[in-house]
């Protein structure tokens, strides 16, 4: 093992980082399951789980094993080559996905760029010279130039110009905008939306998930492409394996990337029915994409998921967390949101302190989003046990709190 110790960091002392980040003084060195560890030990309950990305939790030991066996193999050839952990990877994807066309890409805003460029793609061929794609306000769809463009929140995009003008902005839920939208732009190709919004704060549609269904409809009807970005409410986040399997639609372009890889570095972007055939050779690529070792920690997790019942744990577990906030919080004026391990609990004032509070008093990480969201994103495969400490402590910093 490595002989390096790295020196505390001092947080008064000047650093070689850019500075994009506002970061928490603390750091962890070691984790297990819902847990996290600073260096003298002090054990913390992570209902963040590094933003939707370890829902296995953390060090999972089968995980932890394939990456140590697969690194001390073979790590990367490129994809000038076969990768049989590849193929193996795209069929469990295209097995709990429903899609039929897999592209590995590393993070959630490069697969969404994929997705963009698939439409465009599709919209060339339909003879549309500059095609168009429905988003929605408050969306977030990653932070490079085209899907930062395509994210409804001005201080992702502020400073930014000149941004993409590809996209057409709707009220998240609202069908009929989407219509009038129809109307005004004979160039719309696609819809891209997030089936729950995340950053936005975790937003579901008024009319529940049965949006996805009118989404469809509308695309159908247009002969538009339906993209989800399920970078966040994929791999059973939800309490599904992905979030539109809450309904009977199947989208035409979907994309994942947090939970995908337990912590390693993956994403995907998916294609089935009209989507498919879009991208031929030579019309995109990526160096890291689907390496041997990406490609079999996805398979890895996956096959993890499924012999866990991690998905089916994520939607009772998750329903039980919601179920009890709602009636421990009842007479306070909060709301609680989400679906499986994917849970907002909108306050009536702002209340980013409530992380430093919770961390510090209650051992517990928790994300505050769009300024008054409780933001809950624990392990899919979180114990009732552990849900129940979750619980002692939430309710505890909330009724504190308010
Ligand atoms: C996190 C996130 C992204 C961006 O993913 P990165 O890996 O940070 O590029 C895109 N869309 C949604 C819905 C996300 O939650």
């Amino acid at each position: 093992m490595t002989d390096i110790t790295l020196a505390p960091i001092q947080p008064d002392q000047p650093s070689h980082l850019m500075a994009t980040y506002g970061r928490q003084a603390i750091s962890f060195v070691r984790g297990r399951g819902a847990y996290l560890y600073t260096e003298d030990g002090t054990e913390y309950l992570d209902a963040l789980t590094g933003i939707a990305v370890c829902g296995l939790g953390h060090a999972h030991p089968v995980i932890a094993e394939a990456i140590a066996e697969q690194a001390a193999t073979l790590v990367h050839t490129s994809n000038l080559f076969e990768i049989p952990w590849q193929t193996a990877a795209a069929q469990k994807l295209a097995e709990v996905s429903g899609m039929e066309e897999i592209f590995f890409s590393n993070s959630g805003a490069e697969s969404n760029e994929g997705a963009i460029k698939i439409a465009r793609k599709f919209g060339t061929q339909q003879g549309v010279r500059l095609p168009k794609i429905i988003v929605a306000e408050q969306s977030f769809h990653g932070r490079t130039l085209a899907t930062l463009s395509a994210t409804g929140n001005k201080k992702v995009q502020d400073g930014f110009a000149p941004l993409l003008n590809d996209f057409i902005r709707v009220p998240f839920g609202d069908v009929h905008a989407i219509q009038e939208a129809a109307l005004q732009h004979p160039d719309i190709v696609a819809i891209l939306i997030e089936p729950i919004q995340g950053e936005g704060g975790i937003n579901t549609a008024p009319q529940g998930f049965s949006y996805l269904e009118e989404v469809r409809n509308i695309c159908n009807q247009h002969n538009w492409l339906m993209m989800l970005d399920e970078i966040q409410t994929g791999n059973g986040r939800t309490g599904k394996y992905f979030a539109y399997q809450h309904t009977n639609i199947v989208p035409d372009v979907l994309t994942t990337a947090k939970g995908l890889g337990n912590g390693f570095p993956v994403g995907a972007v998916m294609t089935q029915g009209k989507a498919v055939g879009l991208l031929g050779p030579g019309s995109h690529g990526s160096t890291y994409g689907g390496t041997v070792l990406g490609s079999r920690v996805v398979y890895t997790v996956i096959d993890t998921i499924q012999k866990e019942n991690a998905v089916e744990n994520a939607a009772v577990v998750g329903r039980y967390i919601v179920d009890q906030l709602r009636a421990q919080l009842a007479d306070k004026n909060v709301q609680v949101r989400g679906f499986g391990m994917m849970i907002g609990i909108q306050l009536p004032k702002d209340c980013a302190e409530l992380v430093a509070i919770a961390r510090d008093q209650h051992k517990l990480i928790i994300n505050v989003t769009a300024g008054s969201v409780v933001r809950l994103l624990p392990p899919i495969n979180m114990t009732q046990a552990q849900a129940d400490d979750l619980l002692e402590h939430l309710v505890a910093l909330i009724n504190n709190y308010l």
